[in-house]
């Protein structure tokens, strides 16, 4: 995009950078109450007598002196959309779960979007104060969905806590910062900075406002910039204590204010050099966008083709049936369908209606969307059609399992069969010209035909490849020559060929893969 964007970072630019954070899990689970508990331990805030300002994102100093950031917006739908909107800005996700009420049916989705987008997950078990909490049943329960705590001899980070009485958060912090140490996240800070919109408004005072995570480089006031099809100048910088700021660095949030209008969550701020660039890009994008809307549903193939270099093809795929039974025997068929070329990804599976969460899921991951006798809600159909993901329904299981196998087959590559369709000893040769040879021809048996593919052998070594530019028969052009007889032949790009070679001709045909 006009070379402003996707250009890469010197390794010796790159300093350390914060953290950034997202909490997902079921409603009531504790999410609002951890990320406010987890706000309350920033040493900072403490000092300066702990004013918030809710602008979508925080950050935390710890004890220790490090800088956690926090994404202010629970959930895995935004989490999604973001991802959806190309924007990937979540480092690591903290799956919030109810000691007191187990795996839900939201903690599931949690789990299923937090594995489609790669990021590393920590399990925070909430609600330990409660008489009636239950880890290890939790613990227990995760492993039905791969994610095997450590204390069960696997890799992925838990820690109880309570969100209420303030427990097991200096834990969870340091189980933050050892994952991101794992992480090795960097940035370079000394660069035009580029970010992205975490939340945006038309605020009545100020006009339009977007909080902005910066990704890499320094905003400073006073930067001209790009953020979707909008631009603008960067008048004012507002931190989420409430603070004025003149400058903001690699993963922190902030409001910026004086932009030309709103733009959305996602979008990717940039900065440039001047006015007139900055509009010249919105312009740009802004037509991008128009185009972007009104081209084809996103299919399985840029999948394709980012497993190409990999040995198997990952074929992701969303499903949604009406009963649990159904769900079952969907997925049971899909994974059997895989084979060691072409594998299914099943994202996220359940019963119920198509919702919005599926639909941002299957938007993100570009996958397919099965609905089994069950419909999308209002909601997820407006945002299908928006974001252009493929839906399909079904009720019937066996159509379903031949249409996803169609697909898949349609991403292998075409099957190569290869006939052998005559045979000739090659008698005499003569130079023809730089690269091409003549040769006096016996067919010894098949046929042999212009325009056809062979292969030189010599004491049953391939010796050269070759084509059969004409063919003659006592001075005759002539299209094909049947065994038994002699012709002439002009071979094309023949390096080598001895009298005494076997010329083997072959047709080749192309056959479309089937599961
Ligand atoms: P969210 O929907 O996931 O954001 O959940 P909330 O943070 O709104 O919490 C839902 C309810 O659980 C509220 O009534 C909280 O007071 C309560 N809650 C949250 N964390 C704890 C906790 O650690 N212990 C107990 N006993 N209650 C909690």
């Amino acid at each position: 995009e006009i070379g402003i964007e996707g250009d890469q970072d010197a390794p010796e630019t790159l300093k350390p950078r914060a953290p950034v954070v997202t909490i997902m899990g079921h409603v009531d689970h504790g999410k609002t109450s951890l990320l406010d508990a987890l706000r309350g331990t920033d040493v900072v805030r403490g000092e300066a007598g702990g004013i918030t300002q809710h602008i979508g994102a925080y950050q935390v100093k710890t004890k220790g002196g490090d800088i956690i950031t926090f994404l202010d917006t629970p959930g895995h739908e935004a989490f999604t959309e973001m991802r959806a909107r190309g924007a990937n800005v979540t480092d690591i996700v903290i799956l919030v779960v109810a000691a007191d009420d187990g795996l839900m049916p939201q903690t599931i989705e949690a789990i299923n979007h937090t594995k489609a987008a790669g990021v590393p997950m920590i399990v925070a078990i909430n609600k330990v104060d409660k008489p009636e909490a239950n880890p290890q049943r939790i613990r227990e329960r995760l492993l039905e969905h791969e994610i095997v705590v450590e204390d069960l001899g696997g890799d992925v980070q838990d820690v109880q806590v309570s969100a209420l009485k303030k427990t097991g958060l200096d834990e969870l912090i340091e189980k933050i910062l050892l994952q991101a140490e794992l992480l090795e996240l960097t940035a370079n800070p000394d660069r035009a900075a580029e970010g992205n919109v975490i939340e945006a408004k038309l605020d009545k005072g100020r006009g339009p406002v977007a909080t902005v995570l910066v990704r890499r480089g320094t905003l400073k006031v006073g930067d001209n910039f790009v953020v979707g099809a909008e631009s603008g100048k960067v008048r004012a910088m507002v931190n989420d204590k409430g603070e004025n700021v003149k400058v903001a660095g690699p993963s922190a949030p902030v409001e910026v204010l004086g932009l030309s209008g709103v733009p959305m969550a996602g979008d990717q701020l940039s900065v440039v050099e001047n006015e007139a660039r900055a509009r010249e890009v919105a312009a740009y994008r802004s037509e991008l966008a128009t185009k972007k809307r009104t081209t084809a549903a996103p299919t399985s193939v840029e999948h394709m083709f980012s497993a190409l270099n990999a040995t198997v093809i990952e074929y992701p795929i969303v499903v949604k049936a009406d009963v649990q039974g159904s769900v079952e025997a969907i997925v049971g068929a899909l994974n059997r369908a895989s084979t060691d070329e072409i594998k299914v990804r099943v994202l996220h599976s359940g019963v119920g209606a198509i919702t919005e969460s599926d639909v941002t899921l299957a938007a993100a991951s570009r996958a397919p969307l099965i609905g089994f006798n069950v419909r999308p809600n209002a909601k997820a159909r407006v945002l299908a059609e928006r974001d252009k993901v493929s839906l399909r329904y079904y009720d019937v299981i066996y159509d379903l399992i031949e249409e996803v196998k169609g697909e898949m087959a349609g991403q292998l590559a075409p099957e190569r069969i290869e006939t052998i369709v005559g045979r000739a000893e090659v008698l005499q040769v003569f130079p023809a010209g730089k690269k091409d040879k003549a040769a006096g021809l016996l067919v010894m048996d098949g046929i042999i035909r212009k325009g056809l593919n062979a292969r030189l052998t010599r004491d049953d070594v391939i010796v050269s490849r070759t084509t059969i530019a004409s063919l003659r028969r006592f001075k005759d052009d002539v299209s094909e020559v049947r065994a038994g007889m002699e012709c002439g032949a002009m071979l094309q790009d023949t390096n080598d060929i001895k009298v005494g070679d076997t010329l083997e001709l072959f047709e080749v045909e192309e056959r479309q893969r089937t599961l």
